[in-house]
């Protein structure tokens, strides 16, 4: 039987890099990634907070990380992970099954929903949440884009850039959660923010055609037409996988890790987006998957391991 020491589950900046330290380690790694879900970071269009670079696409940035690991990266989504008999876990995917000691959790997150009329039924005709992969579609168009976090500001310049028509930036508070960089950025640009705002409805025929916002303060609402509509108001943890084997999660669906990125699972942990990491970025997703995998190195090395042990030393590469 072929047993992996670790299977890491997804190909973000957190994935990539526990790959890049556990094979140092000497390890013998998997890592699957679902590619119906590209990493968020593909939908980052400038990167310009990543040490040592001093602005590149996250496109670009992806496939240099990629190209960093040596192990096999295979195009599988992940079903199940079941706890097995002389391996620790069987990992289960659309196409195969593998054998692993540990388990490194690094499945991000997804953009979360607004959760209004309309949304569902217009995604791809005029709802979408990613200015990257569908604003070049809003050439000459009118959009909105939801939030006042980094994400939302920049998806509006983006917009803006691109040459929409015309670009609003609609936001729930009085201020916004970007970063003074990029506020700063926004505030310069002349595009409209509408503050205290949310969305209520979204309209359309074949399209969308109007959006319904309702000021939180004074409770009114109004109807703006617009062809184009960018949710960009946070994200919700892709987490599933380790919850249906008992990994705890905060009350957000995170999974809770120690500064060891260890979950109350032995052998199993979790790095970047998915966990309850303080901030969710790049760097801290290559430095949690970094810390995973030393964990795992440890945990390998340790007695703790050994019950699963199934008599080769496959803790070293073929
Ligand atoms: C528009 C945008 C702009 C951003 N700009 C910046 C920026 O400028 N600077 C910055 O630091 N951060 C930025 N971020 C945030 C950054 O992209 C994320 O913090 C980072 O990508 C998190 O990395 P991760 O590896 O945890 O998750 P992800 O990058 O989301 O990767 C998770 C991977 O897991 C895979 N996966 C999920 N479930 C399964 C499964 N069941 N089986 C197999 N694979 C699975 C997914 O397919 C995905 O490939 C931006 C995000 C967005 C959306």
């Amino acid at each position: 039987m072929d047993i992996y020491d670790v299977v890491i589950i997804g190909a973000g900046p957190a994935g990539l890099t526990a790959a890049m330290y556990a094979e140092r380690q000497g390890l013998r790694v998997l890592v699957l990634d679902n590619i119906e879900k590209q990493p968020l970071l593909a939908e980052a269009d400038i990167v310009d907070n990543y040490p040592g670079v001093k602005q590149i696409s996250g496109v670009e940035l992806l496939k240099i990380m990629r190209s960093q690991v040596e192990s096999p990266i295979k195009a599988e989504k992940v079903i199940s992970i079941k706890n097995g008999d002389r391996a620790k876990f069987i990992v289960k995917t659309d196409s195969g099954e593998y054998h692993a000691k540990t388990i490194i959790l690094a499945t991000g997150a997804t953009h979360r929903k607004a959760n209004i009329p309309g949304e569902e039924e217009f995604v791809g005709r005029g709802v979408s949440y990613c200015v990257i992969c569908d604003g070049p579609l809003f050439k000459g168009k009118h959009t909105v884009v939801i939030g006042g976090g980094d994400s939302a500001v920049k998806g509006a310049l983006y917009l803006m850039n691109m040459g929409a028509a015309d670009v609003k930036l609609i936001h729930r508070r009085d201020e916004l959660r970007a970063s003074k960089f990029w506020a700063d950025k926004i505030k310069e640009s002349g595009i409209e923010i509408i503050w205290n705002t949310i969305p209520k409805e979204i309209k359309g025929d074949k399209t969308v055609k109007k959006i319904v916002l309702m000021n939180v303060k004074t409770k009114e609402k109004t109807e703006l037409e617009v062809d184009g509509i960018f949710m960009e108001i946070g994200s919700t943890p892709s987490s599933e996988l380790g919850r249906k084997i008992g990994v705890e999660t905060d009350e957000r669906g995170f999974f809770k890790t120690n500064k060891n990125k260890e979950t109350n699972i032995e052998g199993v942990y979790a790095a970047g987006d998915v966990s309850d990491t303080p901030l969710r970025q790049i760097v801290t997703a290559c430095s949690d998957g970094a810390i995973a995998a030393t964990s795992a190195y440890n945990y390998l090395k340790s007695e703790k391991s050994k019950g699963h042990d199934d008599g080769q030393d496959s803790s070293k590469k073929e």
